[in-house]
């Protein structure tokens, strides 16, 4: 089972807001995989979308430390689970499985998230929800997800009505399995307020909704503000919130 990492650390979770099944402020280790097989133009871990050239991976050795190891890929499972043990500070809300794309890894993923949850941790699963034959295969194991919707503003696919129509197919199965999970939708000052309207109107009923301004921030507040009531009237003003990348404010991973 051939396994491509990018990076094991861990720091707060700087997303997800206030909306039910965030861990936004929780303390976290993240299991980075390497690889992704969308294209999104704000893509923040590009150097390791394409999986092939991730010839190693590396594991904090302390948490905050900034200091590495590093091992060759494809990575051994109990590396990976050995990084993760060191890492544990006693204070681990849950285990976040981020990328890239994990379940382009789904064999591997399945046995981390099995073997996470043996250990006693919670698993936390960040994904582009563009997989959903692959994501029933682990919902059980998910106790919470952030699922994105991506705008057609990430120009992330050819086929992006598509990819939004599999995503909230993918929030749908993870629920059903019994995982919290929220949807995150990265907006930019070239969103179309009819485009928002639509992911609320897939969404309502079935998942929160996180708004996060694309980074650096570009977008108004007007327009934010527009975004926001947009999907709240629709969905319910319970059920939206905004999102930042608060790591980036606190200068960790
Ligand atoms: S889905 Fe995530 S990892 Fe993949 S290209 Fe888009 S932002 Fe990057």
């Amino acid at each position: 089972m051939k396994l491509v990492m990018a990076e094991v650390f861990n720091s707060w979770q700087g997303e997800g807001g206030s909306v039910r099944g965030s861990a936004f402020g929780r303390r976290q280790i993240f299991v980075r995989f390497a690889g992704c097989d969308l294209n999104c133009l704000w893509c923040d871990s590009k150097e390791y979308i394409n999986a092939s050239r991730v010839s190693r991976w590396r594991y904090e050795v302390e948490p905050f430390t900034g200091k590495f190891k590093y091992r060759p890929n494809p990575a051994k499972l109990d590396d990976v689970v050995d990084a993760i043990l060191r890492l544990d500070t006693g204070d681990i809300h849950s285990i976040s499985y981020t990328g890239g794309e994990p379940t382009l890894q789904i064999d591997p993923l399945k046995v981390l998230m099995e073997e996470t949850k043996r250990l006693g941790f919670d698993n936390f699963l960040e994904t582009h929800g563009g997989l959903p034959e692959l994501i029933k295969g682990i919902a059980h194991l998910t106790d919470y997800a952030s699922v994105d919707i991506k705008d057609e503003t990430a120009k992330a696919t050819e086929d992006w009505r598509a990819l939004v129509l599999r995503e909230v197919e993918s929030i749908r199965i993870l629920k059903e399995a019994g995982a919290k999970v929220y949807a995150k939708l990265v907006v930019t000052s070239e969103t179309k307020i009819e485009n928002v309207r639509w992911y609320a109107e897939l969404l309502k009923g079935l998942a929160p909704l996180v708004i996060q301004p694309r980074e650096p921030i570009g977008i108004s507040q007007e327009m934010l503000m527009a975004v926001y009531r947009e999907a709240a009237v629709v969905m319910g003003r319970r059920n939206v919130g905004l999102s930042f990348q608060v790591h980036k404010y606190l200068h960790v991973l």
